[in-house]
């Protein structure tokens, strides 16, 4: 997301918001933008991911809710949702597609959480 009143002329690094915990991009927290400038960063990617690829542990959209990424309701699919704001929510497809994404990534120091590392892509 970005954040309020910036003006999107002229975006800094600070004016784009993780959806998932609403903390600034970094040098530290890279991003990975999903539709419509909703962005998840790599420490709520690994918590997401931990969850549904390791743990399995998932959430259910509620009526009327869709993926805050790529917005589409897809109420069969497992869903991560945002500890911190509980409107927001992930569907699987794109975790791990952003997963994929910072993982291949050279230039970010991210991995994927334990375990599946070894996961066939
Ligand atoms: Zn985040
Ligand atoms: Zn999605």
């Amino acid at each position: 997301m970005h954040r309020e009143g910036s003006d999107p002329e002229n975006m800094s690094a600070e004016d784009f918001l993780c959806d998932f915990c609403h903390q600034p991009w970094s040098a530290d927290r890279p991003f990975v933008e999903g539709h419509r400038g909703a962005c998840i960063c790599g420490r709520c990617l690994t918590l997401a991911f931990a969850d549904l690829a390791i743990h399995f542990v998932s959430d259910q959209l509620r009526e009327g809710e869709a993926c805050t990424l790529c917005l589409e309701p897809k109420p069969d699919a497992a869903h991560w949702r945002s500890p911190a704001f509980e409107n927001t929510i992930a569907c699987v497809n794109c975790v791990k597609r952003a997963a994929g994404v910072l993982h291949k990534d050279e230039d970010v120091d991210w991995r994927k959480p334990d375990r599946a590392i070894d996961t066939p892509e």
